[in-house]
This record gives structure tokens, C-alpha cells and sequence, in this order.
């Protein structure tokens, strides 16, 4: 038998997982602040920065530090607090916990311990990135943050360029555009949004193609950033000579050899070597 008990009756102990604001402070929930303040501890991301979201709402209470670093031994902490019988919250910086931010170790360690989860809803920069891009919502998937290196980031790129669902990516500013480049190179030049300091003063969102984005001045993309993509079947068959050049032009960049370029724009998009090297000698030797 399963064992069952509902989340607000039984005596199991229960971690709350509070969602706070991603930019406007006036998103924090008045069923958030109640919770908090009626908790013995908060376990957070970055004591400091929510010690300052604490204080505006006049919340004081303890904090236990449980972040990247530390998450394992911050959650037996916790999870000790918690079967004593003390009512525990974890925030992390913005948006919802465990959403490429810490917490999902806490919540799986909390859950082989015995101790029942549950959330305040709140905003996420994803779901108000995809409502608002006009892309097709129905069904999306949440990739969150590439990986910083780049082979592993085409590798991970190329493992995804298939999938029907819309996309959703978060990004910072400084890695806005090589993070563009790798998109258009990888998945094709695909309809796309920059959705910028959503809720904030400066919310900005930017519509168009992927390689219309490139063209951006990386200087007017400041602040926190989601890029919206179209999935791989709403546009339909294969790639352009355009689209290889771009993805060729991506990997010179990176400072690969153009017989490496050309194998990897090959492998990565499924496409003949003979035209991907026609297009390169198109593209870049036409001219010499
Ligand atoms: N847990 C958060 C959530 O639920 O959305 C995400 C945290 S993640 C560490 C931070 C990234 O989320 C940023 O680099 C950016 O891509 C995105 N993000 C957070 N706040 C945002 C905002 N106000 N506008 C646009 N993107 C935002």
C-alpha cells in the first residue's frame, strides 16, 4: 500500500518551498509572506539578498544558508529543524525554488525523510516569458541555462534541435549573443523572443527570427534575460543554405578549422558533408 496523508493534516513535518518575486516586490504573495512569517526558519539561496526581501515585507527570522555549494549538508540541517517539530521555508534569489535554482536536492532528501512538500505559487521568468511571446504555448519544453563551455553546449543543443516543443531558455546578459550564434547555428533560423527585465521597469519583449536577433547591439541587452524559441516542427522542412552558413559561421568563430567546421555543421544538423562544404566554399572563399 501506498502510504498517503494529505499535506495540511497528519503529523509528518512539511518544508514550504516559497516562490518570491523575479523583479516587481509587489508579486510577492500575501499567502507567501504569511507562511513566512509564520515559519521558525528560512532556509535561502543568499541570506543577504533575501534578508533585504524579508525586511520589506517585516519578516524576521532566522536564516539557514542552503545553496549550490552547501545543499546537501543545508538539507540535513533542515531536515533535522523539521523533525523536531520547527516549521521550515526555503526561498531561493527569484522566481521558484529548484527551477535552475537550488532546492531539488532539499525536496528529494525531505521526501526519503518522511517530510511532505509544498509551495506558494508564484512568478517564474519562464512562464511569463512563454505567455507573452505568441509562440505556441500549448506544450513547450524548459531547457533554463546552456552549458557554459561550447562543445557541450552544441552537443546539447544538437540533442534538443528536434523537439516539436517551444523552447525556453534563460540567459545572461553577457552570454546573450554567443549563446543567439549557437541557436540559429544549431537549431536553424527559427521565429524567437528576448523576453527582458520581465516585470521591471525596462520590461522589454523583442520579437523576431533568431538570426534578425544576432543582429542585436549586445550593448542594448542589458538586465535579466528568457529567449522564447519556436519548436523544430513549426517550421517545417530543412535547413537553408542561410541557415548552414550561419551555423558554419558560428564555428569559425570558435576557432574551428573549416574542415572541422564543416563535420561538425554536417554531424550536428544531419546534413551531407558535399553540401555543407559547397555552401562553406559559397559562402567564405567566393571572392578570395
Ligand atoms: N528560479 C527562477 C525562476 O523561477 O524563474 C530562475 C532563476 S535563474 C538563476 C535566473 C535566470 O532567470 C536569469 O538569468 C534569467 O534568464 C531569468 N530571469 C530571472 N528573472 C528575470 C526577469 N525579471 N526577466 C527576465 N528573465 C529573468
Amino acid at each position: 500500500m501506498i502510504p498517503r496523508e494529505l499535506n495540511f493534516e497528519g503529523p509528518s513535518p512539511i518544508l514550504y518551498l516559497v516562490a518570491t518575486p523575479i523583479g516587481n516586490r509587489g508579486e510577492m504573495t500575501p499567502r507567501a509572506v504569511d507562511i513566512l512569517k509564520a515559519c521558525d526558519y528560512i532556509a535561502a539561496e543568499d541570506t543577504r539578498n533575501s534578508g533585504q526581501l524579508m525586511a520589506s515585507f517585516g519578516i524576521d527570522k532566522p536564516f539557514i544558508a542552503c545553496h549550490e555549494h552547501n545543499e546537501e549538508e543545508a538539507a540535513s540541517k533542515i531536515i533535522a529543524f523539521l523533525k523536531e517539530g520547527k516549521h521550515v521555508c526555503f526561498v531561493s534569489d527569484a522566481g521558484y525554488p529548484c527551477l535552475s535554482d537550488p532546492g531539488s536536492r532539499l525536496v528529494a532528501r525531505c521526501l526519503e525523510n518522511g517530510i511532505k512538500v509544498s509551495v506558494t505559487s508564484g512568478p517564474s521568468a519562464a512562464i511569463n516569458a512563454l505567455v507573452c511571446s505568441g509562440l505556441d504555448s500549448t506544450h513547450f519544453h524548459f531547457e533554463g541555462f546552456l552549458p557554459a563551455k561550447e562543445s557541450e553546449r552544441v552537443a546539447r543543443l544538437n540533442e534538443i534541435n528536434q523537439l516539436p516543443e517551444t523552447l525556453i531558455f534563460y540567459e545572461s546578459p553577457h552570454r546573450i549573443l554567443k549563446t543567439l550564434f549557437a541557436l540559429v547555428g544549431t537549431l536553424g533560423d527559427r521565429k524567437a523572443v528576448i523576453a527582458r527585465e520581465l516585470t521591471k521597469a525596462h520590461e522589454e519583449f523583442i520579437r523576431g527570427t533568431l538570426s534578425e536577433l544576432c543582429l542585436l547591439d549586445e550593448g542594448t541587452l542589458r538586465g535579466e534575460m528568457v529567449i522564447i524559441v519556436e519548436g523544430a516542427s513549426k517550421r517545417g522542412g530543412e535547413l537553408t543554405d542561410n541557415e548552414i552558413a550561419l551555423a558554419l559561421r558560428d564555428e569559425l568563430e570558435y576557432g574551428r578549422k573549416p574542415k572541422e567546421a564543416i563535420k561538425a555543421v554536417s554531424e550536428g544538423t544531419g546534413i551531407g558533408k558535399n553540401r555543407v562544404y559547397d555552401i562553406y566554399l559559397k559562402t567564405f572563399k567566393d571572392g578570395e
